[in-house]
């Protein structure tokens, strides 16, 4: 069973959505401010599957909340609650280490559509199939240099284990977040293909909705500083302009 953390402040909103998670099968608790939130995923950091954030919150902001988790090492999913038509939340969300978001109000159907998206990311994440796309050949490649399958990617002197969530390089290592994992296994498994930013939002975050496709952009400045010896002149992730992006795992230059 699935255990979801609920961070909302407004009583009747907790409830029902408690109420509601509890009826589709999951596990759900409650806390009514940031802090308590905090705590509760800190000390317990494999207690919660799942975050439901709101970002208006008594005391520190759901922004905070969200930043402050990365900050720990926690990288637990977080779906987070924006106000409605305000792209600049989704994107400061985004930048604070959100998941995925959802604007107030929200249908609940939407609200319980996006949180098993997210669940189902990241059993899929963390149970990878073979693909047999162009990358499936690298991961082969990659095979046949000991490692055996496609939890683990070698380009470049760096070691992405999407398994563990982590970038090995040298001996530093760097957590990622679920989304930033789903976001470079997509790239990776299209290497050295373009792929658009509407086309990520689809198919990493199933957002469908006109998004402001410049969300995607806070999460590239991301890996590039995990993944590139300079992030300000990238060889690997290579901004397309016009279109999105293309990963190249060796570049030829
Ligand atoms: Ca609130």
């Amino acid at each position: 069973m699935s255990s979801v953390l609920i961070v909302e402040d407004e009583e009747h909103l907790a409830d029902g959505l408690r109420f509601n998670l509890e009826a589709e099968g999951y596990e759900a608790h409650v806390a009514g401010d940031g802090e308590t939130a905090l705590d509760l995923l800190t000390k317990q950091p494999a207690r919660y599957d799942a975050v439901v954030l709101d970002v208006m919150l008594p005391g520190i902001d759901g922004f905070a909340v969200a930043t402050e988790l990365r900050k720990a090492g926690q990288f637990v999913p977080v779906l987070m609650l924006t106000a409605m038509g305000r792209p600049e939340d989704v994107l400061r969300g985004f930048a604070a280490g959100a998941d995925d978001y959802l604007p107030k109000p929200f249908e609940l159907a939407i609200l319980l559509a996006r949180l098993s998206s997210l669940l189902r990311r990241k059993h899929w994440l963390l149970s990878l199939q073979t693909g047999g796309s162009k990358a499936g050949g690298l991961f082969e490649k990659n095979a046949r240099n000991g490692f055996p399958d496609e939890e683990l990617f070698l380009f470049d002197g760096k070691t992405i284990d999407f398994s563990a969530l982590q970038i090995r390089v040298a001996d530093r290592v760097v957590q990622l977040t679920l989304m930033e994992a789903n976001l470079l296994r997509h790239l990776v498994k299209h290497n050295e293909r373009n792929v658009s930013r509407k086309s990520l939002l689809e198919e990493v975050w199933d957002l469908h909705e006109d998004t402001d496709t410049r969300a995607i952009d806070n999460f590239i400045v991301r890996l590039r500083r995990y993944i590139e010896t300079e992030p300000s002149r990238p060889r690997h992730l290579i901004t397309v302009r016009g279109v999105g992006y293309r990963f190249v795992a060796e570049p030829k230059d």
